[in-house]
Order: structure tokens, then C-alpha cells, then sequence
């Protein structure tokens, strides 16, 4: 095994067709995009090697609103960035995040924030896109589709000419626009995926946690599909301590209806929507998801978590992006978990493909 200096991604020489030689040394790739890349500019690729030899881990956020500037926050506290760069379209807003943050570096981990440019997109281990028009109190994600997309398809050339490793999309609607920065970006499609449902499932969690009175880190559950009205939760597969909900009410002393249950899911489901019209956005909950997926990708966790990727035969499904039970590491997604949903789940999933077909559709990339 050996690593494509492009992107990282770890390679079995034997079995990958791009490879190339330079000064008399092999080099193996997971595309022909990383091959044509490292071919052009050999010593820019060979130069990032060696500055990840030196254990940088930068992470780049375009769109330093509410979101992006809370997920800076709580990065450069969590230590796992050692270089953080912000970018947005409003350079004073991205260099005033860059001095309150970095006002607070003698309390944190070292770590190096900048307000950038898109050039700094080189070398990143992940650049996290939380660019774009926020929802607006009664819109539905759908609603920002175009506003959107237009975006991302001044952004994404602009990202995706410096090649940073992973991409990770955040803006709404999350599922279209990971398809549309797929299509885009030309990336493998390991190195591009949305926070997607990891926010749904986390309020799941922390719901029944509530409904239960027990802690949501000790209660397993996915809700899967879009982020957004069609999300499925999965409540076949729900467990609590490790053990399945089902045999764990009849443990419990308190007598849950049908409609204990819709109602934990519609509370899921109309969160955002709920507090958008409280307080005008979200973004503490997020963000915290964030640096979850940001702890996977770069201290190379193999962890589980519900995000948007592209189909390819899951449940039948193909072309489109939703969320799935994924496990990733420093590479992006390195396999799908192929989960057993019953018969209802399995139609509800199709259903939410469905809409987001609907949806990809009806937009020009
Ligand atoms: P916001 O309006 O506070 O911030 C958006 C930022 O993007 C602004 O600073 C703006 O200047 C910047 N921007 C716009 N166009 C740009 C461009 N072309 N290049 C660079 N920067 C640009 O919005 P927010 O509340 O931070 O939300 C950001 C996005 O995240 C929205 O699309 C929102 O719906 C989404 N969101 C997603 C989730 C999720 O679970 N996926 C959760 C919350 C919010």
C-alpha cells in the first residue's frame, strides 16, 4: 500500500491503473484526475507531502456567517485544527472572526487562523463549505435550491483548482448541493459528502435520551434519506445502552403509544423550522457536528456517522445524494453500512431518493 500524493487517499500499487514516474521514483493515484493533477505540478504535490510530514492539519471555511464562525469557535477549541483559515465573499466579516479568534489563543491549543483566499485551499485536509443564503423563517430548504446552486457554481471551480482533500458541504439544501459539488468538482466520490442528516440524528438522539431519561451518547439511532421533510427516521434499528427500543420499553415502567413516537420524530423533523422562528437560524448544534465529522476526517477515526454521499445501488438507489450510515476517515468515506431497514423504512427511503431526483431534476449544473 501506498498513498496518492494528491489526495491522500491510501492506494494498493497492484491494483490501481494511474500511476506515473518521476525522477525514477513510481507514484500511484485513486483517479486520473489526481494523476493529471500531480503530472502538471509534481513538485507542488511532492512539497504537500512533505508539509503533512510536518503533521499540519489546516481545515478552510468558506462562509464565515453564523454557522461557519461557530464551527471556527468550537474547531480552535477542540484543538484539532492546528491551521484554520476563514474565507467569505465579506473579507471584513472573515477578518474580524480572524482577530476575536485569535484573541482567545491563550486559553486553546496552538493553532494558526487566518482570514484567506481560495489559494489557501491547497494542501487543506478538508475545506467546509458553509457558503450561501441562509433558510428565511416559512422557506423550506427546497426553496434555496437555485439561489444555491448559482452559488456554488461561482465557488466550487474556484475550491476544487487547489485540490484540498476532502470537501464538506454544509449550506442548504445540503443533499442537491453535495450532488451539484460533485458534479462540479469532478471529485472521487469518497472526498465529497454533506453534514447531511448528522444534525437530524443527533436531535433524535437527544429527544428520545429525553423521552427515555437516558443519556443520547448511550442511544443508537439514524434517521436516514434527506435532510429535510422526507429525513426517514430509523426506528427498527434504535437502541438504548445496546439494547433494541422495543425490548427496552418493556423493561421501562412508562407506556409509550404510537404517538409518543410521532411525536419524538415530527419534533425531528420541524426543529429547524421551530427555531429558525425563534431565534433566526441555527447553528450551535451544527457546528458541534462539525467537529465531529472534523475528528474523523483528520485523527483518521473510522467512525460512523449519517451523512450525504452518492448512491450507487444503495436499496436500489443510484445518482442522487442522501444520507446513509457511512464510516469515515482521513480519506472521506471509505465504505457504506449497509443498514436492514423494514419494509415501511425501506419505502420511506425510496420515497425521499425520490424527491431528491425530483429535485436534481429541475436545476441546471
Ligand atoms: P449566514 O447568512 O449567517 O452566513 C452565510 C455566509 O456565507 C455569509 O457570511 C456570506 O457572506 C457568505 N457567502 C455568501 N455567498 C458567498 C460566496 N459566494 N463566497 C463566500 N462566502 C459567501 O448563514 P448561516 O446561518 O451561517 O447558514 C449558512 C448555510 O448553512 C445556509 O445555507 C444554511 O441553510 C446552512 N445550514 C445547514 C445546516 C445543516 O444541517 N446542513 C444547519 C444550519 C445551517
Amino acid at each position: 500500500m501506498t498513498k496518492d500524493p494528491v489526495c491522500g487517499m491510501k492506494i494498493d500499487e497492484k491494483q490501481t491503473k494511474y500511476k506515473t514516474r518521476y525522477k525514477g521514483k513510481n507514484y500511484y493515484f485513486c483517479s486520473q484526475r489526481c494523476k493529471n493533477d500531480f503530472d502538471e505540478k509534481p513538485e507542488k504535490y511532492l512539497a504537500a507531502v512533505e508539509n503533512k510530514s510536518r503533521r499540519e492539519r489546516k481545515v478552510v471555511i468558506v462562509g464565515t456567517g453564523k454557522v461557519g464562525s461557530t464551527f471556527a469557535f468550537n474547531l480552535m477549541i477542540s484543538g484539532l485544527a492546528n491551521s484554520i483559515v476563514l474565507i467569505d465573499r465579506n473579507k471584513k466579516t472573515a477578518e474580524g472572526h480572524k482577530m476575536d479568534l485569535n484573541h482567545g489563543l491563550s486559553f486553546v491549543s496552538p493553532s494558526k487562523i487566518k482570514a484567506g483566499d481560495y489559494e489557501d485551499c491547497q494542501d487543506a485536509d478538508m475545506v467546509v463549505i458553509t457558503a450561501g443564503v441562509a433558510q428565511k423563517p416559512g422557506e423550506t430548504r427546497i426553496d434555496l435550491v437555485r439561489k444555491n446552486a448559482e452559488i456554488f457554481k461561482d465557488l466550487i471551480p474556484r475550491i476544487a483548482q487547489y485540490n484540498p482533500r476532502i470537501l464538506l458541504i454544509v449550506s442548504n439544501p445540503v443533499d442537491i448541493l453535495t450532488y451539484v459539488t460533485l458534479q462540479l468538482s469532478d471529485y472521487p466520490m469518497n472526498r465529497v459528502f454533506g453534514s447531511g442528516t448528522m444534525l437530524d440524528t443527533a436531535r433524535f438522539q437527544y429527544l428520545l435520551g429525553e423521552h427515555c431519561q437516558v443519556d443520547p451518547r448511550d442511544i443508537k439511532a439514524y434517521i436516514i434519506g434527506e435532510h429535510g421533510d422526507s429525513e426517514v427516521p430509523v426506528w427498527s434499528m434504535v437502541t438504548i445502552g445496546g439494547i433494541p427500543l422495543n425490548q427496552f420499553c418493556s423493561l421501562c415502567q412508562k407506556e409509550c403509544t404510537k404517538e409518543d413516537k410521532k411525536d419524538i420524530f415530527e419534533q425531528v423533523k420541524n426543529a429547524a423550522y421551530e427555531i429558525i422562528n425563534k431565534k433566526g437560524a441555527t447553528f450551535y448544534a451544527i457546528s458541534l457536528a462539525l467537529v465531529n465529522i472534523a475528528g474523523s476526517i483528520l485523527r483518521d477515526e473510522n467512525s460512523v456517522s449519517t451523512v450525504s454521499t452518492l448512491l450507487d445501488g444503495y436499496y436500489g438507489e443510484s445518482d442522487v445524494c442522501l444520507s446513509i450510515p457511512v464510516i469515515i476517515n482521513n480519506n472521506g468515506i471509505s465504505e457504506v453500512v449497509k443498514v436492514e431497514l423494514d419494509r415501511k423504512e425501506e419505502e420511506e427511503f425510496k420515497h425521499s431518493a425520490g424527491v431528491l431526483k425530483q429535485i436534481i431534476s429541475e436545476i441546471e449544473i
